[in-house]
Protein backbone atom coordinates (compact mmCIF):
# COMPACT_ATOMS: atom_id res chain seq x y z
CA UNK A 1 0.00 0.00 0.00
CA UNK A 2 1.16 3.18 -0.68
CA UNK A 3 0.54 6.21 1.56
CA UNK A 4 -0.38 8.49 -1.72
CA UNK A 5 -3.50 5.80 -2.29
CA UNK A 6 -4.60 5.69 1.44
CA UNK A 7 -7.11 7.87 3.13
CA UNK A 8 -5.12 8.26 6.62
CA UNK A 9 -6.73 11.70 8.28
CA UNK A 10 -4.38 12.05 10.77
CA UNK A 11 -4.82 15.19 13.05
CA UNK A 12 -3.22 16.91 15.91
CA UNK A 13 -6.83 17.61 17.58
CA UNK A 14 -8.23 15.50 20.04
CA UNK A 15 -11.98 15.42 20.87
CA UNK A 16 -12.51 17.09 24.10
CA UNK A 17 -14.31 14.01 25.49
CA UNK A 18 -11.52 11.75 24.68
CA UNK A 19 -10.48 10.56 28.19
CA UNK A 20 -8.70 7.27 27.24
CA UNK A 21 -5.52 7.15 25.40
CA UNK A 22 -7.05 4.66 23.12
CA UNK A 23 -9.69 6.83 22.20
CA UNK A 24 -7.39 9.83 21.68
CA UNK A 25 -4.97 7.99 19.68
CA UNK A 26 -7.66 6.23 17.35
CA UNK A 27 -8.98 9.16 15.75
CA UNK A 28 -5.95 11.49 15.91
CA UNK A 29 -4.18 8.20 14.29
CA UNK A 30 -7.09 8.01 11.80
CA UNK A 31 -8.33 4.64 12.29
CA UNK A 32 -12.38 5.39 13.59
CA UNK A 33 -14.09 8.77 12.72
CA UNK A 34 -17.32 9.10 15.12
CA UNK A 35 -20.80 9.29 13.67
CA UNK A 36 -23.12 9.53 16.78
CA UNK A 37 -23.03 8.53 20.12
CA UNK A 38 -21.35 5.19 21.03
CA UNK A 39 -21.21 4.92 16.92
CA UNK A 40 -17.70 4.80 15.24
CA UNK A 41 -16.77 4.57 11.07
CA UNK A 42 -13.94 2.46 10.93
CA UNK A 43 -11.48 4.25 8.11
CA UNK A 44 -9.12 1.77 6.38
CA UNK A 45 -6.28 2.02 9.05
CA UNK A 46 -8.54 1.00 11.46
CA UNK A 47 -10.73 -1.71 8.92
CA UNK A 48 -7.66 -3.25 8.83
CA UNK A 49 -6.84 -3.50 12.44
CA UNK A 50 -10.66 -5.14 13.21
CA UNK A 51 -9.82 -7.38 10.48
CA UNK A 52 -6.63 -8.92 11.70
CA UNK A 53 -8.06 -9.20 15.38
CA UNK A 54 -11.17 -11.03 13.93
CA UNK A 55 -8.73 -13.25 11.42
CA UNK A 56 -6.95 -14.23 14.54
CA UNK A 57 -10.07 -14.61 16.87
CA UNK A 58 -11.82 -16.79 13.71
CA UNK A 59 -8.71 -18.87 13.20
CA UNK A 60 -8.31 -19.90 16.73
CA UNK A 61 -12.23 -20.85 17.19
CA UNK A 62 -12.58 -22.58 13.59
CA UNK A 63 -9.24 -24.98 15.20
CA UNK A 64 -11.12 -25.76 18.31
CA UNK A 65 -13.81 -27.65 15.51
CA UNK A 66 -16.39 -24.43 16.28
CA UNK A 67 -18.32 -24.12 13.25
CA UNK A 68 -18.83 -20.15 11.93
CA UNK A 69 -22.58 -18.74 10.77
CA UNK A 70 -24.15 -15.83 10.63
CA UNK A 71 -26.97 -14.61 12.31
CA UNK A 72 -29.56 -11.57 11.25
CA UNK A 73 -28.41 -8.69 13.23
CA UNK A 74 -32.48 -7.76 13.55
CA UNK A 75 -34.17 -10.17 15.14
CA UNK A 76 -37.91 -10.49 15.77
CA UNK A 77 -39.15 -9.45 19.04
CA UNK A 78 -40.79 -12.57 19.34
CA UNK A 79 -37.53 -14.19 20.36
CA UNK A 80 -36.90 -12.14 23.06
CA UNK A 81 -40.21 -13.35 24.83
CA UNK A 82 -39.63 -16.95 24.07
CA UNK A 83 -36.77 -16.42 26.50
CA UNK A 84 -38.31 -13.53 28.66
CA UNK A 85 -35.62 -11.35 27.82
CA UNK A 86 -37.76 -8.58 26.12
CA UNK A 87 -38.32 -7.66 30.27
CA UNK A 88 -35.29 -8.13 31.54
CA UNK A 89 -32.96 -6.35 29.19
CA UNK A 90 -34.50 -3.34 29.56
CA UNK A 91 -33.36 -0.27 27.47
CA UNK A 92 -30.26 -1.69 26.37
CA UNK A 93 -32.82 -3.61 24.30
CA UNK A 94 -33.06 -1.01 21.16
CA UNK A 95 -37.39 -1.89 19.90
CA UNK A 96 -38.50 -0.90 16.37
CA UNK A 97 -41.15 -1.40 14.51
CA UNK A 98 -41.25 -2.49 10.83
CA UNK A 99 -43.89 -0.48 8.04
CA UNK A 100 -46.16 -3.61 8.98
CA UNK A 101 -45.84 -2.83 12.71
CA UNK A 102 -44.02 -6.06 13.55
CA UNK A 103 -41.86 -5.11 16.30
CA UNK A 104 -38.31 -6.37 16.26
CA UNK A 105 -34.99 -5.81 18.43
CA UNK A 106 -31.21 -5.06 17.13
CA UNK A 107 -29.28 -7.85 18.44
CA UNK A 108 -27.41 -7.01 21.67
CA UNK A 109 -26.79 -10.73 21.92
CA UNK A 110 -27.94 -13.86 20.26
CA UNK A 111 -28.53 -16.63 22.28
CA UNK A 112 -32.38 -16.37 21.27
CA UNK A 113 -31.26 -16.83 17.74
CA UNK A 114 -28.75 -19.70 18.12
CA UNK A 115 -31.36 -22.18 20.21
CA UNK A 116 -34.07 -21.18 17.34
CA UNK A 117 -31.16 -22.31 15.09
CA UNK A 118 -30.44 -25.85 16.47
CA UNK A 119 -34.20 -26.08 17.75
CA UNK A 120 -36.01 -28.84 15.45
CA UNK A 121 -32.92 -29.34 13.92
CA UNK A 122 -30.63 -30.75 16.16
CA UNK A 123 -32.94 -33.79 17.50
CA UNK A 124 -30.38 -36.25 18.81
CA UNK A 125 -28.14 -36.73 21.29
CA UNK A 126 -25.98 -38.37 18.42
CA UNK A 127 -25.42 -35.12 16.65
CA UNK A 128 -24.17 -33.42 19.86
CA UNK A 129 -22.36 -31.50 20.93
CA UNK A 130 -22.06 -28.82 18.40
CA UNK A 131 -20.47 -25.13 18.60
CA UNK A 132 -21.55 -22.43 16.61
CA UNK A 133 -19.89 -18.86 16.31
CA UNK A 134 -20.55 -15.79 14.31
CA UNK A 135 -18.76 -12.52 14.55
CA UNK A 136 -21.15 -9.80 14.22
CA UNK A 137 -22.51 -6.51 14.64
CA UNK A 138 -23.91 -6.30 18.20
CA UNK A 139 -26.23 -2.77 19.26
CA UNK A 140 -26.48 -2.08 23.33
CA UNK A 141 -28.37 0.70 23.76
CA UNK A 142 -25.44 1.76 27.02
CA UNK A 143 -26.80 4.34 29.55
CA UNK A 144 -23.32 6.03 29.03
CA UNK A 145 -21.23 4.56 25.84
CA UNK A 146 -18.18 6.25 26.36
CA UNK A 147 -14.17 6.02 25.57
CA UNK A 148 -14.06 5.71 21.91
CA UNK A 149 -14.60 1.52 20.84
CA UNK A 150 -14.15 0.72 24.34
CA UNK A 151 -18.03 1.09 25.72
CA UNK A 152 -19.98 1.85 22.04
CA UNK A 153 -23.12 0.91 21.65
CA UNK A 154 -22.88 -0.57 18.14
CA UNK A 155 -19.63 -3.11 18.51
CA UNK A 156 -17.91 -6.06 16.95
CA UNK A 157 -18.58 -8.98 19.16
CA UNK A 158 -17.27 -12.77 18.75
CA UNK A 159 -19.92 -15.03 20.02
CA UNK A 160 -20.07 -18.83 20.24
CA UNK A 161 -23.07 -21.14 21.71
CA UNK A 162 -22.66 -24.46 22.29
CA UNK A 163 -25.10 -27.32 22.86
CA UNK A 164 -24.69 -30.33 24.80
CA UNK A 165 -26.31 -33.77 26.08
CA UNK A 166 -24.52 -33.28 29.65
CA UNK A 167 -23.19 -30.70 32.02
CA UNK A 168 -19.73 -32.71 31.96
CA UNK A 169 -19.34 -32.83 27.97
CA UNK A 170 -20.22 -28.63 28.74
CA UNK A 171 -17.42 -28.45 31.19
CA UNK A 172 -15.18 -29.95 28.69
CA UNK A 173 -16.48 -27.28 26.05
CA UNK A 174 -15.82 -24.38 28.10
CA UNK A 175 -12.10 -25.65 28.84
CA UNK A 176 -11.15 -25.66 25.27
CA UNK A 177 -12.78 -22.28 25.14
CA UNK A 178 -10.84 -20.90 27.31
CA UNK A 179 -7.40 -22.16 26.36
CA UNK A 180 -8.56 -20.66 22.81
CA UNK A 181 -8.95 -17.49 24.43
CA UNK A 182 -6.02 -17.70 26.27
CA UNK A 183 -4.53 -18.17 23.15
CA UNK A 184 -6.09 -15.21 21.30
CA UNK A 185 -5.03 -12.68 23.87
CA UNK A 186 -1.55 -14.00 23.56
CA UNK A 187 -1.32 -13.74 19.97
CA UNK A 188 -2.77 -10.76 19.45
CA UNK A 189 0.54 -9.52 22.32
CA UNK A 190 -1.56 -8.65 25.67
CA UNK A 191 -1.14 -8.81 29.01
CA UNK A 192 -3.95 -11.06 30.47
CA UNK A 193 -5.87 -12.57 33.60
CA UNK A 194 -8.23 -15.13 33.33
CA UNK A 195 -10.71 -14.56 36.26
CA UNK A 196 -13.96 -16.05 38.15
CA UNK A 197 -16.62 -13.11 37.26
CA UNK A 198 -20.44 -12.97 37.49
CA UNK A 199 -22.62 -13.86 35.06
CA UNK A 200 -24.97 -10.73 35.38
CA UNK A 201 -28.17 -10.60 32.47
CA UNK A 202 -27.18 -12.95 30.61
CA UNK A 203 -27.33 -15.81 33.32
CA UNK A 204 -26.43 -19.45 34.14
CA UNK A 205 -23.94 -20.23 36.25
CA UNK A 206 -20.05 -21.04 36.20
CA UNK A 207 -18.16 -18.04 34.55
CA UNK A 208 -14.75 -16.78 33.75
CA UNK A 209 -13.68 -13.57 31.96
CA UNK A 210 -10.65 -12.14 30.17
CA UNK A 211 -9.38 -9.22 31.20
CA UNK A 212 -6.63 -6.71 29.69
CA UNK A 213 -4.86 -5.60 32.65
CA UNK A 214 -4.26 -1.48 31.66
CA UNK A 215 -4.91 1.24 34.62
CA UNK A 216 -7.61 2.61 32.69
CA UNK A 217 -9.42 -0.53 33.01
CA UNK A 218 -13.24 -0.22 34.05
CA UNK A 219 -13.26 -3.43 36.39
CA UNK A 220 -11.54 -3.75 39.38
CA UNK A 221 -9.71 -6.99 39.28
CA UNK A 222 -8.58 -8.97 42.99
CA UNK A 223 -5.57 -11.06 41.91
CA UNK A 224 -3.37 -13.05 44.59
CA UNK A 225 0.03 -12.53 44.01
CA UNK A 226 1.10 -16.28 45.86
CA UNK A 227 -0.98 -18.18 43.59
CA UNK A 228 -3.12 -17.74 40.45
CA UNK A 229 -6.39 -16.78 41.96
CA UNK A 230 -7.82 -14.36 40.09
CA UNK A 231 -11.69 -12.71 40.31
CA UNK A 232 -14.27 -9.47 39.26
CA UNK A 233 -14.39 -7.70 42.58
CA UNK A 234 -18.17 -8.35 41.89
CA UNK A 235 -17.38 -12.43 41.89
CA UNK A 236 -14.23 -12.34 44.52
CA UNK A 237 -14.46 -14.41 47.65
CA UNK A 238 -11.20 -13.99 50.27
CA UNK A 239 -10.97 -16.30 53.29
CA UNK A 240 -13.23 -14.89 56.34
CA UNK A 241 -12.01 -12.40 57.98
CA UNK A 242 -12.46 -13.86 61.71
CA UNK A 243 -11.62 -12.10 65.11
CA UNK A 244 -12.04 -13.65 68.56
CA UNK A 245 -16.11 -14.34 69.49
CA UNK A 246 -17.09 -12.22 72.32
CA UNK A 247 -19.56 -13.27 75.04
CA UNK A 248 -23.38 -13.28 75.25
CA UNK A 249 -24.47 -10.47 76.67
CA UNK A 250 -27.91 -8.83 76.87
CA UNK A 251 -29.79 -7.22 74.14
CA UNK A 252 -29.73 -3.26 75.44
CA UNK A 253 -31.28 -0.37 73.97
CA UNK A 254 -28.66 2.79 74.43
CA UNK A 255 -28.36 6.12 73.42
CA UNK A 256 -26.54 7.76 70.37
CA UNK A 257 -26.85 10.88 70.04
CA UNK A 258 -26.40 12.14 66.12
CA UNK A 259 -24.10 8.81 65.69
CA UNK A 260 -25.49 8.23 62.13
CA UNK A 261 -22.05 6.21 60.61
CA UNK A 262 -20.83 3.26 61.88
CA UNK A 263 -17.20 5.53 62.48
CA UNK A 264 -19.67 7.81 65.06
CA UNK A 265 -21.64 4.56 66.44
CA UNK A 266 -17.77 2.98 67.15
CA UNK A 267 -16.26 6.21 68.60
CA UNK A 268 -19.12 6.98 70.66
CA UNK A 269 -19.50 3.64 71.77
CA UNK A 270 -15.77 2.81 72.30
CA UNK A 271 -16.10 -0.54 69.97
CA UNK A 272 -14.28 -2.13 67.51
CA UNK A 273 -16.46 -1.47 64.42
CA UNK A 274 -15.49 -5.43 63.29
CA UNK A 275 -18.85 -6.40 66.09
CA UNK A 276 -21.33 -3.78 64.74
CA UNK A 277 -23.50 -4.58 61.60
CA UNK A 278 -23.63 -2.07 58.75
CA UNK A 279 -27.30 -1.45 57.36
CA UNK A 280 -27.53 -0.40 53.64
CA UNK A 281 -30.72 0.32 52.38
CA UNK A 282 -31.40 -0.19 48.39
CA UNK A 283 -34.37 0.06 46.02
CA UNK A 284 -34.25 -3.18 43.98
CA UNK A 285 -35.87 -2.89 40.89
CA UNK A 286 -37.83 -6.07 39.88
CA UNK A 287 -39.35 -7.24 36.59
CA UNK A 288 -43.11 -6.11 37.54
CA UNK A 289 -42.58 -4.10 41.25
CA UNK A 290 -39.76 -1.94 43.21
CA UNK A 291 -39.13 -2.81 46.84
CA UNK A 292 -36.95 -1.72 49.54
CA UNK A 293 -34.26 -3.87 50.41
CA UNK A 294 -31.64 -3.89 53.94
CA UNK A 295 -28.47 -5.64 53.47
CA UNK A 296 -26.36 -6.11 56.69
CA UNK A 297 -22.50 -6.05 56.72
CA UNK A 298 -20.25 -5.99 58.99
CA UNK A 299 -18.90 -2.47 60.03
CA UNK A 300 -15.25 -3.03 58.56
CA UNK A 301 -17.20 -4.27 55.27
CA UNK A 302 -18.51 -2.41 51.98
CA UNK A 303 -21.67 -3.98 50.29
CA UNK A 304 -21.04 -5.77 46.92
CA UNK A 305 -23.77 -4.71 44.23
CA UNK A 306 -23.87 -7.10 42.19
CA UNK A 307 -23.78 -9.67 44.71
CA UNK A 308 -26.35 -7.89 46.60
CA UNK A 309 -28.72 -7.96 43.50
CA UNK A 310 -28.00 -11.26 42.87
CA UNK A 311 -28.67 -12.36 46.23
CA UNK A 312 -32.69 -11.68 46.05
CA UNK A 313 -32.67 -12.12 41.98
CA UNK A 314 -32.87 -8.39 41.51
CA UNK A 315 -32.76 -6.87 38.18
CA UNK A 316 -30.74 -4.17 39.44
CA UNK A 317 -30.00 -1.92 42.65
CA UNK A 318 -30.65 1.86 43.48
CA UNK A 319 -30.45 4.00 46.36
CA UNK A 320 -32.68 4.14 48.63
CA UNK A 321 -33.47 8.11 48.84
CA UNK A 322 -35.20 9.52 51.96
CA UNK A 323 -38.92 9.45 50.94
CA UNK A 324 -38.50 5.68 49.90
CA UNK A 325 -36.54 5.08 52.99
CA UNK A 326 -39.48 6.71 55.32
CA UNK A 327 -42.25 4.97 53.64
CA UNK A 328 -40.59 1.39 54.05
CA UNK A 329 -40.96 2.93 57.82
CA UNK A 330 -37.20 2.59 57.99
CA UNK A 331 -34.79 5.17 59.93
CA UNK A 332 -31.67 6.39 58.34
CA UNK A 333 -28.88 5.99 60.51
CA UNK A 334 -30.30 3.69 62.81
CA UNK A 335 -31.62 1.11 60.88
CA UNK A 336 -31.11 -2.63 62.35
CA UNK A 337 -32.14 -5.88 62.16
CA UNK A 338 -33.93 -6.16 65.26
CA UNK A 339 -37.87 -5.21 65.28
CA UNK A 340 -38.06 -4.26 61.81
CA UNK A 341 -41.18 -2.97 59.92
CA UNK A 342 -42.72 -5.91 59.27
CA UNK A 343 -42.34 -7.30 55.51
CA UNK A 344 -39.06 -5.90 54.76
CA UNK A 345 -36.52 -7.85 52.70
CA UNK A 346 -33.75 -8.44 54.63
CA UNK A 347 -30.24 -9.98 53.68
CA UNK A 348 -27.48 -10.81 55.95
CA UNK A 349 -23.58 -11.04 55.08
CA UNK A 350 -22.50 -14.44 55.53
CA UNK A 351 -19.60 -13.87 57.50
CA UNK A 352 -21.92 -12.49 59.96
CA UNK A 353 -23.99 -15.94 60.52
CA UNK A 354 -22.07 -17.05 64.29
CA UNK A 355 -21.78 -13.54 65.84
CA UNK A 356 -23.53 -12.94 68.61
CA UNK A 357 -22.71 -9.77 70.27
CA UNK A 358 -23.14 -6.95 67.55
CA UNK A 359 -24.03 -3.43 67.54
CA UNK A 360 -26.52 -2.32 65.22
CA UNK A 361 -29.51 0.42 65.00
CA UNK A 362 -32.34 0.21 67.18
CA UNK A 363 -35.09 1.41 64.38
CA UNK A 364 -35.20 4.57 66.46
CA UNK A 365 -33.92 7.57 66.20
CA UNK A 366 -30.36 8.34 68.61
CA UNK A 367 -30.41 4.62 69.47
CA UNK A 368 -29.00 1.81 68.94
CA UNK A 369 -28.40 -2.36 70.46
CA UNK A 370 -25.85 -3.67 71.67
CA UNK A 371 -25.43 -7.76 72.22
CA UNK A 372 -27.51 -8.07 68.70
CA UNK A 373 -27.02 -12.32 68.44
CA UNK A 374 -27.68 -13.20 64.94
CA UNK A 375 -27.27 -17.03 66.55
CA UNK A 376 -30.65 -16.64 68.42
CA UNK A 377 -32.74 -15.47 65.69
CA UNK A 378 -34.60 -17.38 63.15
CA UNK A 379 -34.74 -17.62 59.42
CA UNK A 380 -32.30 -14.87 58.56
CA UNK A 381 -31.47 -15.22 54.64
CA UNK A 382 -27.65 -15.27 54.69
CA UNK A 383 -25.28 -14.43 51.49
CA UNK A 384 -21.94 -13.27 50.67
CA UNK A 385 -22.31 -9.42 50.03
CA UNK A 386 -19.45 -8.05 50.70
CA UNK A 387 -16.46 -6.17 48.73
CA UNK A 388 -13.04 -8.47 48.92
CA UNK A 389 -10.51 -5.84 49.94
CA UNK A 390 -7.07 -5.00 49.20
CA UNK A 391 -4.98 -6.77 52.10
CA UNK A 392 -7.83 -9.58 52.84
CA UNK A 393 -6.59 -13.12 52.51
CA UNK A 394 -6.50 -15.31 49.27
CA UNK A 395 -9.12 -18.20 49.85
CA UNK A 396 -7.18 -20.65 48.01
CA UNK A 397 -4.05 -20.04 49.49
CA UNK A 398 -3.95 -17.04 52.23
CA UNK A 399 -1.75 -14.53 50.54
CA UNK A 400 -2.54 -11.40 50.64
CA UNK A 401 -5.06 -9.93 47.67
CA UNK A 402 -4.53 -7.18 45.88
CA UNK A 403 -6.58 -4.72 43.32
CA UNK A 404 -5.64 -4.39 39.79
CA UNK A 405 -7.60 -2.76 36.76
CA UNK A 406 -8.62 -4.54 34.04
CA UNK A 407 -10.36 -4.45 30.58
CA UNK A 408 -12.84 -7.24 30.18
CA UNK A 409 -11.64 -8.52 26.59
CA UNK A 410 -13.96 -11.55 26.91
CA UNK A 411 -16.62 -13.46 29.05
CA UNK A 412 -17.13 -17.43 28.83
CA UNK A 413 -20.74 -18.89 30.18
CA UNK A 414 -21.78 -22.32 31.56
CA UNK A 415 -25.16 -21.47 31.16
CA UNK A 416 -26.91 -24.73 31.61
CA UNK A 417 -30.88 -25.23 30.24
CA UNK A 418 -31.96 -22.13 31.20
CA UNK A 419 -32.63 -20.78 27.52
CA UNK A 420 -33.47 -24.07 25.85
CA UNK A 421 -35.93 -25.03 28.82
CA UNK A 422 -37.56 -21.68 28.64
CA UNK A 423 -37.47 -21.67 24.57
CA UNK A 424 -38.82 -25.88 24.71
CA UNK A 425 -35.68 -26.73 22.86
CA UNK A 426 -35.38 -30.38 23.35
CA UNK A 427 -33.27 -33.43 21.84
CA UNK A 428 -33.93 -36.92 22.64
CA UNK A 429 -30.72 -38.71 25.03
CA UNK A 430 -30.11 -41.97 24.63
CA UNK A 431 -32.56 -43.75 26.43
CA UNK A 432 -35.21 -41.84 24.16
CA UNK A 433 -36.05 -39.10 26.81
CA UNK A 434 -36.54 -35.91 25.70
CA UNK A 435 -34.15 -33.73 27.24
CA UNK A 436 -33.11 -29.68 27.21
CA UNK A 437 -29.74 -29.04 25.47
CA UNK A 438 -27.52 -28.12 27.79
CA UNK A 439 -25.98 -24.67 27.02
CA UNK A 440 -22.51 -22.54 27.05
CA UNK A 441 -21.78 -19.13 25.64
CA UNK A 442 -18.33 -17.06 24.52
CA UNK A 443 -17.57 -14.12 23.91
CA UNK A 444 -14.81 -12.05 22.71
CA UNK A 445 -14.86 -8.31 21.88
CA UNK A 446 -13.35 -7.75 19.01
CA UNK A 447 -13.75 -3.91 18.31
CA UNK A 448 -13.25 -2.93 22.36
CA UNK A 449 -9.60 -5.36 21.28
CA UNK A 450 -8.87 -2.66 19.04
CA UNK A 451 -8.77 -0.08 21.71
CA UNK A 452 -7.86 -2.41 24.39
CA UNK A 453 -4.19 -2.74 22.88
CA UNK A 454 -3.51 0.67 22.57
CA UNK A 455 -4.66 0.83 26.48
CA UNK A 456 -0.88 -1.57 26.88
CA UNK A 457 0.46 -0.24 23.81
CA UNK A 458 1.57 3.29 23.53
CA UNK A 459 3.72 5.72 24.39
CA UNK A 460 3.51 9.88 24.66
CA UNK A 461 3.88 9.85 20.65
CA UNK A 462 0.76 7.36 19.60
CA UNK A 463 0.15 3.84 18.89
CA UNK A 464 2.71 1.21 18.93
CA UNK A 465 1.00 -2.21 17.59
CA UNK A 466 1.70 -5.28 17.69
CA UNK A 467 2.84 -7.89 15.53
CA UNK A 468 -0.63 -9.76 14.83
CA UNK A 469 -2.51 -6.37 15.08
CA UNK A 470 -0.48 -3.83 13.36
CA UNK A 471 -2.15 -2.35 10.54
CA UNK A 472 1.23 -2.70 8.32
CA UNK A 473 4.58 -3.76 9.76
CA UNK A 474 6.51 -1.67 8.11
CA UNK A 475 6.49 1.77 7.00
CA UNK A 476 8.73 2.41 4.21
CA UNK A 477 9.37 6.77 4.73
CA UNK A 478 11.16 8.00 1.57
CA UNK A 479 12.27 11.31 3.43
CA UNK A 480 11.97 13.63 0.14
CA UNK A 481 10.15 11.35 -2.17
CA UNK A 482 10.33 14.36 -4.90
CA UNK A 483 13.83 12.85 -5.33
CA UNK A 484 13.81 9.99 -7.68
CA UNK A 485 16.58 8.05 -6.34
CA UNK A 486 15.28 8.30 -3.00
CA UNK A 487 11.54 7.24 -4.18
CA UNK A 488 13.46 4.39 -6.66
CA UNK A 489 15.51 2.86 -3.60
CA UNK A 490 11.98 2.87 -1.18
CA UNK A 491 9.99 1.08 -3.86
CA UNK A 492 12.77 -1.75 -4.05
CA UNK A 493 12.58 -2.41 -0.34
CA UNK A 494 8.98 -2.08 -0.61
CA UNK A 495 8.75 -4.63 -3.20
CA UNK A 496 11.25 -7.07 -1.32
CA UNK A 497 9.37 -6.59 1.74
CA UNK A 498 6.51 -7.56 0.02
CA UNK A 499 7.91 -10.51 -1.57
CA UNK A 500 8.52 -11.25 1.52
CA UNK A 501 5.45 -11.88 2.72
CA UNK A 502 5.68 -8.75 5.14
CA UNK A 503 2.52 -6.21 5.00
CA UNK A 504 4.29 -3.05 3.94
CA UNK A 505 3.18 0.23 3.48
CA UNK A 506 5.49 2.87 1.46
CA UNK A 507 5.04 6.87 2.60
CA UNK A 508 5.38 8.65 -0.97
CA UNK A 509 4.09 11.35 -0.84
CA UNK A 510 5.50 13.85 -2.35
CA UNK A 511 4.14 16.83 -0.81
CA UNK A 512 4.88 16.14 3.00
CA UNK A 513 8.03 17.05 4.81
CA UNK A 514 10.14 14.27 6.43
CA UNK A 515 8.94 15.61 10.21
CA UNK A 516 5.53 15.25 9.24
CA UNK A 517 6.54 11.71 7.74
CA UNK A 518 7.94 10.31 10.92
CA UNK A 519 5.47 11.94 12.81
CA UNK A 520 2.47 9.59 11.21
CA UNK A 521 4.94 6.79 11.53
CA UNK A 522 4.67 7.52 15.32
CA UNK A 523 1.41 8.48 15.86
CA UNK A 524 -0.04 5.53 13.80
CA UNK A 525 2.48 2.79 15.46
CA UNK A 526 3.68 0.99 12.50
CA UNK A 527 6.09 -1.66 14.26
CA UNK A 528 9.02 -0.74 12.25
CA UNK A 529 9.88 2.43 9.78
CA UNK A 530 12.78 2.00 7.06
CA UNK A 531 13.55 5.62 6.18
CA UNK A 532 15.67 6.18 2.76
CA UNK A 533 17.30 9.90 3.16
CA UNK A 534 21.00 11.39 3.27
CA UNK A 535 22.80 8.33 3.77
CA UNK A 536 21.45 6.99 0.60
CA UNK A 537 24.25 8.04 -1.08
CA UNK A 538 26.64 5.63 0.96
CA UNK A 539 24.46 3.22 0.02
CA UNK A 540 22.64 3.23 3.87
CA UNK A 541 19.44 3.19 5.07
CA UNK A 542 18.21 3.45 8.22
CA UNK A 543 15.42 0.62 10.01
CA UNK A 544 13.73 2.49 13.20
CA UNK A 545 12.12 0.38 16.03
CA UNK A 546 8.65 2.35 16.82
CA UNK A 547 8.84 0.42 20.37
CA UNK A 548 12.53 1.58 21.39
CA UNK A 549 13.27 3.93 18.96
CA UNK A 550 16.58 2.74 17.92
CA UNK A 551 17.87 2.88 14.68
CA UNK A 552 20.27 1.22 13.47
CA UNK A 553 21.91 1.69 9.94
CA UNK A 554 21.65 -1.40 7.50
CA UNK A 555 22.78 -1.47 3.27
CA UNK A 556 20.39 -0.86 0.93
CA UNK A 557 20.78 -4.62 0.31
CA UNK A 558 20.42 -6.03 3.44
CA UNK A 559 17.63 -4.02 4.27
CA UNK A 560 14.98 -6.80 3.77
CA UNK A 561 16.68 -9.63 5.02
CA UNK A 562 17.45 -7.57 8.11
CA UNK A 563 13.89 -7.33 8.83
CA UNK A 564 12.79 -10.36 8.28
CA UNK A 565 15.11 -11.33 10.79
CA UNK A 566 13.48 -8.89 13.35
CA UNK A 567 10.05 -9.88 12.45
CA UNK A 568 10.23 -13.17 13.51
P1 LIG B 1 -19.44 -4.96 30.26
O1 LIG B 1 -19.48 -5.46 31.68
O2 LIG B 1 -18.13 -4.33 29.89
O3 LIG B 1 -20.64 -4.15 29.90
P2 LIG B 1 -20.73 -7.33 29.37
O4 LIG B 1 -20.60 -8.20 30.55
O5 LIG B 1 -22.00 -6.62 29.11
O6 LIG B 1 -19.50 -6.27 29.37
P3 LIG B 1 -20.80 -9.55 27.51
O7 LIG B 1 -22.26 -9.51 27.37
O8 LIG B 1 -20.15 -10.67 28.20
O9 LIG B 1 -20.28 -8.15 28.09
O10 LIG B 1 -20.18 -9.39 26.03
C1 LIG B 1 -18.99 -10.06 25.59
C2 LIG B 1 -17.87 -9.08 25.29
O11 LIG B 1 -18.30 -8.00 24.45
C3 LIG B 1 -17.35 -8.37 26.53
O12 LIG B 1 -16.42 -9.18 27.20
C4 LIG B 1 -16.73 -7.12 25.95
O13 LIG B 1 -15.40 -7.37 25.55
C5 LIG B 1 -17.58 -6.83 24.74
N1 LIG B 1 -18.51 -5.71 25.00
C6 LIG B 1 -19.59 -5.71 25.82
N2 LIG B 1 -20.21 -4.53 25.81
C7 LIG B 1 -19.51 -3.75 24.94
C8 LIG B 1 -19.66 -2.40 24.48
N3 LIG B 1 -20.66 -1.64 24.90
N4 LIG B 1 -18.75 -1.91 23.59
C9 LIG B 1 -17.74 -2.70 23.15
N5 LIG B 1 -17.55 -3.97 23.53
C10 LIG B 1 -18.42 -4.49 24.42
MG1 LIG C 1 -22.59 -4.67 29.46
Amino acid sequence: MKFSRMFMPTTKETPSDATLVSHQFLIRGGFISQSGAGLYDFLPLGKIVLDKIRAVVKEEMDNTGANEMLCSFVTPMSYWEQSGRNLTMGNELLRFKDRKHGEYVLSPTNEESVVNMVKNRITSYKNLPVNLYHINLKFRDEARPRFGLMRGREFLMKDAYSFHDSAECLQKEFEVMEEAYKRIYTRLGLDFRVVDADSGAIGGSGSKEFHVLANSGEDTIVVCPDCEYGANIEAATRKPNIKEALETVELTKVETPNCKTIEEVSTFLNADSYYSMKAVIKKAIFEESNEVVVFFVRGCDELEETKACNSIGALELEDANDEDIAKAGLVAGYCGIVDLPEGIKVVVDQELKSDNNLVCGANEENYHLTGVDLTSMEDLNFSDLITVQEGDSCSCCGGKLEYTKGIEAGHIFQLGTKYSEAMDAKFLDANGKTQPFVMGCYGVGVSRLVAAVIEQHHDEKGCIWTKETAPFLVDVIVSNAKKDEELDAGMKIYEGLKAAGISTIIDDRKKERFGFKIGDFELIGFPYAIVIGKKLKEGMVEIVDRKTGDKTDVSLEEAVSKLSELLK
